[in-house]
C-alpha cells in the first residue's frame, strides 16, 4: 500500500475507542433545524406545534383542527383542511418559477439516463393522470403499481394522488402470489406494471409474473403496461392491457386539474415487508402523512431545495414513498433515482453515481453499509465523495463498527450520521439525532424527535430505568402514523394498541413490537423486535445486542443470532456469522467472536455454536429472516422459504448445522 493509502486505517484505530460524535460547525451553521429549544417548544405547545409541519405545504383549504382526538386511537390530523399531494410536490414548485430545476435524475443499470425538471414531470403526471381518468379510475379508487425503480413508478404514484386515487406499491420482486393477494385485499381493480427490467445485466421478465399474478385476481382489472425493455423482451399485451406509451400519446399535452383531498382522505395503502408474519396494509393519509414526510425531510435529512439527494432504496418499501418521493419533492430538491444493484457491473457502482451527480445527502440501510465494509474500503476510495453533507441509515440497528467505516470511508469523518428509526406504519422517522443539534452516539438510534413522547417500559408498562431493556412505546399521536389497516380496524387495535393501552381511562399507547433501551441522557438504543428475545436459563438477552457484539469483532462483516432450543438453558444462543473479504472463519476467529460476547455482554450470552456462513437468508427488503435461522438452531421443519432474496443458502446453512 503507498503512503497515501494508510490514514484511513490509522483513523478507524483512532475511532475504535470514540464514543460520541459531534457534527461540525460547518453543518451546523447551515442546518435547517439547529436550535435545542426546538425540543421543548414542541413539548410545550403540543398538538400545536405541528403546525410547523403543515406549514411546510399548500393548502387549498386551511385546516380547522390540529387533532382530533375524539374517538381514540383513531385519531385525525389537520380535520378540515384540503389539499392534493401531487400539486404539492409538483405545481407550485413550478408556480414559484422553479419549473426548469430538475425534480429527478434517473440512471439505469446499464448506465442509461433520463431526466425530469418539475415542469417536465409535471406534464408526465398530468398526462398519465388523464390516463387514468380515460381507463375509468374514480377517486377512492385503489390503483396497483407493479413496477421496479423506473420513473414511471413515481409518475404513476403522482398521477394517482392527482386524482384522488389511492396507490398501494407491491415491490417489483415480490412474487405473483403477493402481488394477486394484495390486489385483492385491496380489492384494486386497476394495475400498472412493465414488461421487465434489468438486475446484475440480464433482463427480468416482469410482465410474466404479474399476468400469472392476475389469474388469481378476482373481478375485472384493466392494466397498463410500460414498456421498460424495448427489443429487448417481446411485451405482447392480452385482453383489457394496454401499452403505456400509446395511452399518453393520446392525453400528450393534457391538463388534469389537481383534485381537493380532504387531510384525512387515504394517500396510499401500503403493506408492511412481511418480516414477522402477514404482511398488513397500513393506510396513510393526505394532509397527516405528506406534512410528516416533508417536515421529517428538512429537520432529519436537511434536505433544501438546491440540493441532489439521494435515497438509495426502493420505492417498493416505505423508505422509497416518504423519502424518494413525496418528501423531497414536497421540498422541491432534486432526487437520484437508480434502477440497479450496488455491485453492478462493478461493486464502486453507488460511489460513481455520488460523485458523478455530486450528491449531497445519502441514505441507505445498514444491510448496505454491512456489503460496502465487506467489499473493502478500496471501492469508495476510487471516487470523489466530498459533495456529501450528511448521511443516512433506517431499517435496521447499525452497529457502532459499521457506522464508524460509513462514517470514515463514505463521510470522509466530516458527514454527521442519521440513524433513524421508523416504521411502514409511522410514516416518517420517529427517533435519531437532528444531524446539526448536539451529538452522536454509534449504535444508539438517539432521541425521539420532538413533539415525539417515545418511551421504554417493562411488561406492566412502567418507565425502565437508564441502562435496562423494555419495550418501546409511543404515548401522544403524531401526524403521519398510520390511520388503521385497510378494512380492518379490530386487527389495528389487537396489533399496535392493544398490550399497553387502557382503554377504560382512554389513555392510548402505540406499541411497535420492538424492544429498546434509553440511556441517561435520553438516546435510545433499539434492541429489535420483541420475538427476537432469547431466554437463556432464565435471562432475557436481545439477539440486536449480541450481534452488535460480534460484528464488533475484527473479521467479522455481518452476523445473525437467534436461539435454538437446548435441553439444559431452554434456549441457547445460536450464532451465524459472515466473514469480511481477506479474514477466514477460522478456529480462532471463533475464539475472538466468543470472547468478545463475553466481554460485551456476559457468558450468559455466549453462543452455543458460531456457524460461518457465505450468505445469510434475507426477506426482499434485505433483512434477516431469523425464523428460517431458529428453525435451523432447533432442526425444525424449514417451511416456505420462496419469499427470500436467497432461497438457496437456507439449506446451506441447515447442511452445515447439522454436520451433513
Ligand atoms: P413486518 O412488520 O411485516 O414484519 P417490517 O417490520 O420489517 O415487516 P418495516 O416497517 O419496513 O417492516 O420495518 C420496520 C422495522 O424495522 C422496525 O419496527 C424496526 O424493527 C426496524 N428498524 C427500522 N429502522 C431501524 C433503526 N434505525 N434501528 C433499528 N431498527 C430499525
Ligand atoms: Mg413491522
Amino acid at each position: 500500500m503507498s503512503g497515501d493509502d494508510d490514514p484511513p486505517v490509522e483513523l478507524e484505530a483512532r475511532l475504535a475507542d470514540q464514543e460520541t460524535f459531534e457534527p461540525s460547525a460547518e453543518f451546523v451553521s447551515q442546518a435547517n433545524v439547529s436550535d435545542p429549544a426546538i425540543y421543548d417548544e414542541f413539548e410545550q405547545n403540543w398538538p400545536e406545534c405541528w403546525e410547523r409541519a403543515a406549514d411546510l405545504l399548500s393548502w387549498d383549504q386551511e385546516y380547522d383542527t390540529v387533532l382530533d382526538d375524539g374517538n381514540k386511537p383513531f385519531y385525525e390530523w389537520f380535520t378540515g383542511g384540503e389539499l392534493n399531494a401531487s400539486a404539492n410536490c409538483l405545481d407550485r414548485h413550478v408556480e414559484e418559477g422553479r419549473g426548469d430545476e430538475l425534480a429527478i435524475q434517473w440512471e439505469g443499470e446499464l448506465g442509461d439516463t433520463r431526466e425530469f425538471t418539475y415542469s417536465e414531470l409535471l406534464r408526465e403526471v398530468e398526462e398519465f393522470a388523464a390516463v387514468l381518468g380515460d381507463l375509468g379510475v374514480r377517486e377512492d379508487d385503489v390503483v396497483t403499481l407493479y413496477l421496479p425503480m423506473i420513473p414511471e413508478l413515481p409518475i404513476a404514484m403522482l398521477a394517482c394522488a392527482r386524482i384522488g386515487a389511492p396507490h398501494s406499491v407491491v415491490f417489483a420482486g415480490f412474487s405473483a402470489d403477493a402481488l394477486a393477494t394484495r390486489m385483492n385485499a385491496a380489492d384494486s381493480d386497476h394495475l400498472v406494471t412493465c414488461d421487465g427490467y434489468y438486475r446484475r445485466g440480464d433482463a427480468l421478465d416482469h410482465k410474466e409474473k404479474a399476468d400469472e399474478g392476475l389469474e388469481s385476481v378476482t373481478g375485472d382489472t384493466t392494466t397498463v403496461v410500460v414498456d421498460r425493455l424495448g427489443d429487448e423482451l417481446d411485451h405482447s399485451l392480452g385482453e383489457d392491457q394496454y401499452d403505456y406509451d400509446d395511452l399518453v400519446a393520446e392525453q400528450e399535452g393534457a391538463s388534469v386539474d389537481p383534485v381537493s383531498r380532504d387531510a384525512e382522505d387515504m394517500l396510499f395503502l401500503m403493506y408492511t415487508s412481511g418480516t414477522t408474519g402477514e404482511p398488513k396494509g397500513v393506510k396513510h393519509t393526505t394532509g397527516g402523512y405528506l406534512s410528516y414526510a416533508a417536515w421529517t425531510s428538512h429537520a432529519v435529512l436537511d434536505v433544501e431545495p438546491d440540493d441532489t439527494y439521494w435515497c438509495a432504496a426502493d420505492i417498493g418499501w416505505i423508505t422509497g414513498h416518504s423519502y424518494i418521493v413525496y418528501g423531497p419533492l414536497a421540498l422541491g430538491t432534486t432526487s437520484v433515482m437508480y434502477e440497479g444493484t450496488p455491485d453492478y457491473p462493478e461493486k464502486d457502482r453507488l460511489w460513481e453515481l455520488v460523485e458523478d451527480y455530486g450528491v449531497d445527502i445519502f441514505y441507505t440501510a445498514p444491510t448496505a453499509i454491512r456489503a460496502f465494509m465487506k467489499w473493502g474500503q478500496d471501492y469508495p476510495k476510487e471516487h470523489d465523495l466530498s459533495s456529501l453533507r450528511l448521511l443516512g441509515t433506517v431499517g435496521e440497528p447499525i452497529n457502532p463498527r459499521a457506522w464508524k467505516w460509513y462514517y470514515t470511508h463514505i463521510g470522509g469523518e466530516e458527514c454527521p450520521i442519521v440513524d433513524t428509526w421508523w416504521q411502514t406504519e409511522t410514516g416518517g422517522m420517529m427517533i435519531t439525532t437532528l444531524p446539526g443539534i448536539g451529538e452522536m452516539k454509534p449504535g444508539s438510534a438517539g432521541p425521539p424527535l420532538p413533539g415525539i413522547d417515545a418511551r421504554i417500559v417493562d411488561s406492566g408498562g412502567e418507565e425502565v430505568g437508564a441502562g435496562d431493556a423494555g419495550y418501546l412505546t409511543v404515548d401522544n399521536p403524531w401526524p403521519g402514523m398510520l390511520r388503521t389497516l385497510y378494512n380492518n380496524d379490530e386487527r389495528f387495535l389487537e396489533e399496535y394498541w392493544r398490550e399497553y393501552s387502557d382503554p377504560d381511562a382512554d389513555e392510548w399507547v402505540y406499541f411497535p413490537e420492538d424492544g429498546a433501551k434509553i440511556d441517561s441522557d435520553g438516546y435510545i438504543t433499539i434492541l429489535g423486535r420483541v420475538d427476537d428475545v432469547i431466554n437463556v436459563s432464565g435471562h432475557r438477552l436481545g439477539t440486536m445486542e449480541i450481534e452488535s457484539a460480534i460484528v464488533g469483532t475484527e473479521g467479522v462483516a455481518e452476523a445473525a443470532v437467534v436461539g435454538g432450543d437446548h435441553d439444559l438453558k431452554g434456549e441457547a444462543v445460536y450464532a451465524y456469522v459472515i466473514v469480511e473479504d481477506g479474514y477466514e472463519g477460522s478456529d480462532e476467529l471463533r475464539e475472538r467472536i466468543i470472547e468478545g460476547v463475553e466481554e460485551a455482554i456476559g457468558p450468559i450470552a455466549r453462543p452455543e455454536e458460531v456457524v460461518f456462513t457465505p450468505e445469510l437468508p434475507k426477506t426482499r427488503s434485505g433483512k434477516i429472516m431469523r425464523r428460517l435461522l431458529e428453525d435451523i438452531a432447533s432442526g425444525n421443519d424449514l417451511g416456505d422459504t420462496s419469499t427470500l432474496r436467497n432461497p438457496d443458502v437456507v439449506d446451506d446453512i441447515a447442511a452445515q448445522v447439522r454436520g451433513d
